[in-house]
């Protein structure tokens, strides 16, 4: 099925305070956050109509922004507000939440002091971020030739838009060799995260192994997991892992608030198989985003 391409949606998407037309929610092509990718944004998902972890997705929002310099016009708690007033007006009951944060147009240059902040939040029904028949089958990645950067050359544990670039290149890369998500290596070749997910990896006495995050986003949903199979008994081991190691492990799943839990069956040549390990995390995952807070 044809997709309808995000700016030709209908419907409402708040912006700057209010809900306008999607049609209407348009920035002027001279706008800092395009030209110098001073923007930030978040990626949520809504369960049953409830936005899954929606304050601490607002906390990591603002403190991408403060580490980016911006000051955001708003509280978190109306933030938190208007993404469930918008969930609600444009009733999604499975879906996605993008917030974004940007400078405005003000000044062009590389200088934006004086640039006025915008927010805006937008929301649609949405599926399984991987071919849901892929996903039970596990995914294929390769190892990207590009890297994370240098933790001390970027905003390195945010949503700060510029940091997706190497992601984008990682992606399109892998994608162009008919794989479906790229594994990138930190700045000292440790295994760091897939394009938009952490990663995680079995090995044959049934730990879980995972990169430690001190140069790319500690996800939401890596700390969920991680506390689910603490919960279960399993030991998780969070340390340098070299990809060389790739061949000592059993399995292998990613996880993120798009992706979930994704097993993986290959990275280049190396093969895991979907263990039970896996599916039941999986499975205890569906069951916690959709418990419903006691009300
Ligand atoms: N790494 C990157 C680069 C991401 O974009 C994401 C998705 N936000 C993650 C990891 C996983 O983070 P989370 O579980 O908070 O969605």
């Amino acid at each position: 099925m044809e997709s309808i391409p995000y700016d030709k949606r209908t419907g409402k998407i708040w912006f700057n305070g209010k809900a306008v037309e999607w049609s209407d929610a348009n920035i002027h092509v001279l706008n800092h956050g395009l030209h110098y990718a001073s923007c930030v944004f978040e990626g949520e998902r809504v369960y049953d109509g409830e936005i899954f972890k929606l304050e601490e997705h607002t906390e990591r929002l603002f403190y991408s922004a403060s580490r980016m310099g911006i000051k955001v016009p708003y509280l978190q708690k109306e933030i938190n507000e208007a993404s469930k007033n918008i969930v609600n007006i444009q009733k999604v009951q499975n879906g996605y939440v993008r917030p974004l944060i940007w400078r405005g147009s003000e000044m062009m240059a590389i200088s934006a002091q004086k640039n006025k902040i915008h927010v805006a939040i937008a929301t649609w029904e949405w599926g399984s971020y991987f071919d849901p028949k892929l996903k039970s089958k596990g995914i294929r990645l390769n190892i990207s030739s590009w890297r994370r950067p240098n933790p001390n050359s970027v905003p390195w544990d945010t949503k700060a838009a510029g940091l997706y670039m190497i992601c984008t290149l990682s992606k399109h890369e892998a994608e162009s060799k008919g794989f479906t998500d790229s594994l990138m290596l930190d700045h000292e070749g440790n295994i760091a995260e897939a394009t938009g997910a952490n990663i995680f990896f079995k090995n044959e006495i049934g730990e879980l192994h995972t990169p430690t995050p001190d140069s790319f986003l500690d996800g939401i949903t890596r700390r969920e997991v991680i506390k689910i199979a603490k919960s279960k008994g399993i030991k998780v081991i969070e340390r340098k892992i070299k990809p060389e190691e790739l061949k000592k492990f059993v399995g292998c799943f990613l996880t993120g608030t798009a992706a979930e839990v994704t097993p993986v069956s290959e990275i280049n040549e190396y093969k895991f198989k979907i263990c039970n390990t896996i599916t039941d995390l999986n499975d205890s995952y569906q069951t916690l985003v959709r418990k419903k807070t006691a009300a």
